[in-house]
């Protein structure tokens, strides 16, 4: 009986090792919160979930949170909001149902909840609640101000079957969601509404419709508009590696992405391979 105490104890210690080997950096990353001040009034916190954006204006007394994370995050979110303005008007808009990024809702039971019908859906089907105040159909965009600044709220989809995009135009700033991973392989996940075609169209409409200068993306560190054209150059390359040769280069090429346990580069290519070209 000792003795397979022993084994399983052993096995599991080879088992954390593993783990820790292989994913040590990318769980650290997914962990980590960095917070960054993009401009005045314009703070992003990176990591700890989904990333995070806060653009806020003490005049008018208004709050505009993108992606509410999860657990620690979503508590640091909600204290750095609560020292920003007293009584705010907070709007919170869930670039997807994801937990990662909408895990901390409940901490904001105050703010005004913006969701894509598809999140809307989701969350109904499978929690049987009703979550979103406004609901963005598929094709719509909403436009509101925060102080001097306009934001524009945008349905495409790819990631899930309904993903929210947030840019405003005034400080050039697009938040993604999970449209783009910097740096990371990106999470596909069909039964959620995974759909790499739609993905690329909606990375083609970024692209040419948006200038935005910064780019935040659902996970990974802030960029420029080249983030938009890596994620579409991952999925390309993916997608036309065939031979044995061409599979061993783009693993070379995509050496350093971080991926999370069982969501990475084999995941993906296989996802890739079985959809096919439009
Ligand atoms: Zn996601």
């Amino acid at each position: 009986m000792k003795k397979i105490a022993l084994v399983i104890l052993i096995l599991l210690l080879i088992g954390i090792l593993y783990i820790a080997i292989q994913y040590g950096n990318a769980l650290t990353s997914f962990f980590s919160l960095e917070q960054k001040e993009l401009a005045p009034n314009l703070m992003a916190f990176i990591g700890n979930g989904g990333n995070s954006l806060v653009l806020f204006s003490r005049e008018s007394s208004q709050v505009l949170i993108v992606d509410s994370k999860m657990f620690k995050g979503a508590k640091i979110l909600r204290h750095y909001v609560d020292e920003l303005v007293d009584d705010a008007n907070i709007i919170l808009v869930n670039t997807h149902f994801h937990a990662d990024h909408a895990g901390g809702n409940k901490l904001f039971p105050d703010a005004e909840l913006i969701a894509s019908r598809y999140s809307q859906d989701q969350w109904e089907n499978r929690d049987g609640e009703k979550y979103a105040d406004l609901i963005v159909e598929f094709g719509e965009t909403y436009t509101f101000t925060v102080g001097a600044d306009s934001v524009k709220v945008c349905t495409l989809h790819g990631h899930t079957g309904g993903d929210l995009i947030v840019y405003i135009p005034t400080r050039s700033v697009l938040h993604t969601g999970d449209l783009v991973f910097n740096h990371w392989h990106p999470a596909l996940l069909p039964r959620d509404g995974f759909d790499l075609n739609g993905w690329i169209a909606s990375l083609d409409t970024m692209i040419t419709e948006y200038k935005a200068d910064t780019v935040i993306p659902g996970h990974g560190n802030i960029g420029g508009a080249e983030l938009l054209r890596e994620m579409k150059s991952y999925f390309v390359d993916f997608r036309q590696a065939s031979s044995d040769a061409e599979i061993r280069a783009l693993k070379h090429r995509y050496n350093d992405y971080l991926s999370l346990p069982g969501m990475g580069f084999h995941r993906n290519r296989t996802l890739i391979a079985e959809v096919d070209t439009p």
